[in-house]
């Protein structure tokens, strides 16, 4: 049967359709006009809910030359019968049927001016229409929002099980058969995305995680390089609280890598450092193809590139000689200083006799290290050391003479270091990830688990600000300057300098030497014959201890503290020795990324926030509309004013601020007219093909090796690079990939 109502013309359109959300739909009828064939497939499927049955687009006829749609038929969900299945005698349980030869439909044709009309529609089922309580069950119902899939997928990523998320969400909705989509839907919809995040294999997934990350946040930076076929060896990332961390933290840098992260055995390094309340921050990460000084160089040089050139004062690294020779190639102004702790396993190792037959051994050795505060004591400890052991013709000792910057403590101590003498803050860090991580797993998976364990450190900054903005430390002495110090700093500093404080109290003047403007003070600590020199400019208010604490720590020591009191500048800290980083304002002023633009944290937890805003607001406002007809009837008007007063705003916003943002390559050597030619290739063919894979060789837990092993590694390695084949190229060009602004380097 067809129904005819040609008398009656109306044209829907947006605002229509949002006038008739939730409002039971009259019947189409002939000649009904849509703009769009969007738009008449809601209005038939907002149609069929408020009638029970659910919508398929069936057949479409489409102009050949231009594309657009000329046709289309909209049936009902059980229209046709479904062919028999040759399988049907294997399968156990068979699906049930649903079609039931239905032959409700709706047609519409495109009119000449632009317009589609209904030419055809029949209103009549051959079968049970479902019931007003099923409707939202019906398969053209069901639709995932994005801000939903949003939220499951942010469960998913922190372990959340799909079942327990889906739960939240319904009752946050106030009731499941509120969501608009079901349980299964949601585990389809996580099913199909972990599929999509491999589909193009391991090296497209991988870019194609950096370029989301991209689009969710403009200032992440990542950066990859390729060989000479066009396969990843070093990757390089940072998100944007990483580099916004690094311009507030980014005085002394820890890096050290560690293996056993991913299947590919590669190397994962972390840059990591100390926030205000001396936590651990992620500045950035890598996953190398080797140890190579050329790695490592590439690494740092990308690693300054993303943080826009600024270089940290102090790196600390593990004693590798290949990251010896490619920092000072990097950062030649930066004081490269080996982790104490690695240089002190390497002594147990290569010094072990000495050790075991000398109980005196370890703690002249680690005066070397640590006691010495000038150059002329460091030497005389160290030849005290060698004749009172007979060490002078040691190798290993001789080569640790040669590097004695990089480790002793009397050279060390007037570079920025914030107190720290080991890399083991980004160990802890490289092993806190070990634990997240199996042998198995993707890249693509083992880059959510690395944001898990730093979402996990950021938190900890979160917990610190709360203690900071709601407790009060306890001021062990009542006295100004401890008051003011609590008011600068934040709790942790405040602790340390509050023990420097209680020092000075025990700090005795020897002598004090006065020629204007300098006070020459020489102190010793109560019961201690070492003596400390002060000066202090009385012209410009400068004091320095040779302790040198300020200058590797960054805050005054108990000596300075002492000669503050003795000449009556006991109320404040001099401003000029509050270190900002040390402070309760440590993160004020602004950061920009390597485009120059400000860093924004997360623009996606925004939209999350407002979702969940919204949601409590509605959810109220519905329940209690639902009570009575009169209220209810009042949401609905508002609803329809309310809905076309959003499609003004969201028309209104700019299409660019969806789109994807342009990959453009260029690479930085050679001439021009080879330049262009290369961006040309590489544009037409811009495709990475594979992760470059390496031979594994198993390696043992443990992270320590000596620095002669590595060093025979570093030089073999560096020789020869074996491809995914395994055979030895006679030459190697690095090749670079990197977006936002692709970087496509030939060396
Ligand atoms: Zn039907
Ligand atoms: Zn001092």
């Amino acid at each position: 049967m067809t129904t005819n109502n040609s008398n009656v013309t109306h044209t829907l359109c947006d605002k229509d359709m949002d006038n008739n959300l939730n409002i039971a739909q009259p019947s189409p009828y002939l000649n009904m006009k849509f703009d769009t064939e969007g738009h008449a497939y809601t209005w038939y499927n907002e149609y069929a809910k408020g009638i029970g049955f659910s919508v398929r687009r069936e057949y479409v006829n489409k102009n050949k030359e231009t594309g657009v749609i000329t046709s289309r038929r909209f049936v009902c969900f059980k229209e046709g019968i479904r062919r028999k299945d040759k399988r049907d005698m294997l399968v156990k349980k068979p699906r049930k049927e649903t079609r039931t030869g239905c032959e409700a439909h709706m047609t519409i044709g495109l009119q000449p001016n632009g317009k589609y009309t209904i030419i055809d529609f029949e209103p009549n089922h051959n079968h049970k229409l479902a019931d007003q309580s099923c409707a939202h069950i019906l398969p053209s119902q069901r639709q995932i929002a994005p801000a939903q899939a949003i939220e499951f997928e942010l469960a998913d990523d922190s372990g959340i099980r799909p079942k327990l998320a889906f739960e939240l969400m319904g009752r946050r909705a106030g009731g499941r058969e509120n969501l608009g989509y079901l349980q299964q839907d949601q585990k389809n919809y996580l099913r199909t995305k972990r599929k999509n995040a491999l589909k193009y294999g391991e090296a497209g997934s991988l870019l194609n995680y950096f370029h989301n990350q991209l689009l969710e946040n403009p200032s992440f930076f990542f950066k990859v390089q390729t060989d000479i076929e066009d396969q990843i060896t070093n990757i390089f990332w940072a998100d944007a609280k990483m580099v916004l961390d690094y311009g507030c933290f980014g005085d002394v840098l820890f890096f050290d890598t560690t293996y056993r992260t991913n299947k590919e055995c590669r190397p994962f390094g972390a840059f990591v450092g100390l926030n205000h309340h001396y936590q651990q921050v992620v500045f950035g990460a890598s996953l190398l193809y080797d140890e190579t000084a050329a790695s490592f160089e590439w690494l740092f040089e990308t690693f300054l590139n993303c943080m826009s050139g600024k270089k940290p004062k102090t790196i600390y690294t593990d004693q590798d000689a290949a990251m010896a020779k490619a920092i000072p190639l990097v950062m030649p102004e930066t004081y490269h200083r080996i982790c104490l702790w690695h240089m002190y396993q390497n002594a147990l190792k290569h010094l072990n006799p000495l050790f075991k037959g000398h109980k005196s051994f370890g703690s002249d050795f680690k005066k070397c290290i640590y006691d010495c505060e000038d150059e002329d004591e460091f030497f005389n400890a160290w030849e005290d050391l060698l004749n009172k052991y007979d060490l002078c013709g040691n190798d290993w000792l001789q080569g640790l003479l040669k590097i004695k910057e990089k480790w002793a403590m009397a050279y060390g101590r007037q570079y920025f270091s914030a107190g720290k003498k080991s890399t083991q803050l980004s160990e802890s860090f490289n092993a806190h990830l070990r634990d997240y991580l199996k042998s198995d797993l993707d890249l693509v998976q083992f880059f959510k688990h690395f944001q898990r364990a730093v979402d996990d450190r950021r938190y900890n900054e979160v917990l610190a600000n709360y203690d900071m903005s709601q407790k009060i430390p306890r001021l062990k002495v009542n006295v100004p300057l401890l008051q003011h110090a609590r008011d600068v700093y934040t709790g942790t500093i405040f602790d340390m300098f509050q023990d420097e404080y209680e020092k000075s109290l025990l700090v005795i003047v020897d002598r004090c030497v006065q020629t204007e403007p300098i006070y020459e003070y020489k102190v010793s600590l109560c019961g201690h014959s070492r003596q400390q020199t002060i000066n202090f400019t009385s012209i410009d208010g400068t004091i320095s201890c040779s302790c040198k604490n300020f200058e590797f720590v960054g805050i005054l020591c108990g000596h300075a503290l002492k000669v503050l009191d003795d000449l009556k500048m006991k109320l404040m800290i001099p401003e000029r020795y509050i270190l900002k980083r040390w402070t309760k304002n440590a993160r004020a002023g602004f950061v920009t990324d390597v485009h120059g633009r400000e860093i924004q944290e997360n623009p996606k937890l925004e939209v999350g926030a407002r979702y969940n805003n919204l949601c409590n607001t509605y959810v109220k406002l519905v329940g209690k509309g639902a009570a009575s007809r009169e209220a209810c009837d009042l949401l609905e008007n508002n609803a329809s004013e309310l809905c076309a007063k959003l499609e003004e705003i969201l028309m209104v916003q700019s299409p660019s601020e969806t789109q994807l943002p342009s990959l453009t390559m260029c690479h930085r050597n050679g001439d021009d007219n080879a330049m262009a030619a290369n961006v040309f290739e590489k544009q037409s063919n811009k495709q990475v093909k594979h992760l470059k894979k390496r031979v594994v060789v198993e390696r043992g837990k443990s992270r320590h090796k000596s620095c002669i092993e590595k060093g025979k590694k570093k030089r073999s390695q560096s020789a020869q690079v074996p491809t995914s084949s395994g055979v030895i190229p006679t030459t190697c060009h690095p090749l670079i990939y990197q977006a936002p602004q692709v970087i496509f380097i030939y060396c």
